[in-house]
């Protein structure tokens, strides 16, 4: 009982000391491993990542996707020097890269590393399709959505790994990958929370707007999305929010985003 008690406590003290501030929201959340462990796991998984699958490189498309990555980076950058938070990209080692798989996918691991599978270029259509998926990628890593999933797995095993939270442990690093959502097996990756899906869909609609497209397309893409039925793709398609209610709520977002690029000097929107 007293050693219940003392593991307890420690789990509590570490997951107090463990926070992190979220600088879209204000809200402190759980971060059990550090971005300065993160990172380095993060960029080694991708490369690993990138070396078992086909990557598409030179073609209009694989441009395409590194022209509006690049843009997608940039607005993030923007918005953050102009909201107090210079340097919050510092470690970041942005990279786009168009792998050659069906799967309807696209992710961001931490520190701006991005995975576009060809599948879902078909759904996204033009590049303002695209701005408005890999907004919501990126901004599920700028809000260091991953690692709370993460750290909230970690928390659940922790009896089975102990304090023990070094993701060079395998356990951890299988957790690490169930919450980045590498591979896109469907059911393999730990969806994300209703609030952590509403959270990317507004900061990124915002970074689109930011980066010149028209955020009314973000609309048109989930609309596009909804329109494959049951073919649900692992991160975009999850089922929560509904995909009423997420197109009701990007709808009404729209003037929001567009008032905030203003402020960046960006009057026109591109559309797909
Ligand atoms: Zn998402």
């Amino acid at each position: 009982m007293k050693s219940k008690n003392v593991i307890i406590t420690v789990i509590t003290t570490l997951v107090f000391l463990s926070c992190a501030t979220n600088p879209f929201t204000g809200k402190q959340t759980m971060a059990l491993v550090p971005n300065s462990q993160l990172f380095p796991t993060a960029f080694q998984q991708y490369d690993q990542f990138l070396s078992e699958n086909k990557v598409i490189k030179g073609t209009a498309d694989a441009e395409m996707v590194k022209r509006v990555g690049q843009k997608i980076a940039v607005a993030a950058e923007r918005w953050l020097n102009a909201n107090g938070h210079v340097g919050y990209l510092n470690d970041y080692k942005w990279e786009y890269n168009l792998v050659d798989d069906k799967a309807v996918n696209a992710w961001c691991m931490p520190g701006g590393k991005i995975v576009v599978y060809t599948g879902i270029l078909p759904i996204t259509k033009g590049e303002a399709g695209l701005a408005a998926v890999l907004g919501h990628e990126v901004s599920h890593a700028l809000a260091n959505h991953g690692q709370q999933r993460m750290s909230a797995s970690m928390l659940q095993q922790i009896g089975a790994v102990g304090l023990n939270v070094a993701l060079q442990d395998n356990k951890n690093l299988g957790l690490f990958n169930q919450a980045y959502g590498i591979g896109s097996q469907v059911g393999v990756m730990l969806p994300f929370s209703r609030s952590h899906e509403t959270e990317a869909d507004t900061i990124g609609l915002t970074l689109m707007a930011i980066a010149g497209y028209n955020p009314e397309e973000a609309v048109e893409l989930w609309k596009r999305m909804s329109a494959q039925g049951g073919q649900a793709p692992p991160e975009l398609l999850s089922t929560h929010p509904s995909n009423e209610s997420r197109i009701a709520n990007l709808k009404a977002l729209v003037p929001k985003a567009k008032e905030e690029a203003r402020k960046f000097g960006v009057t026109s929107f591109k559309q797909n």
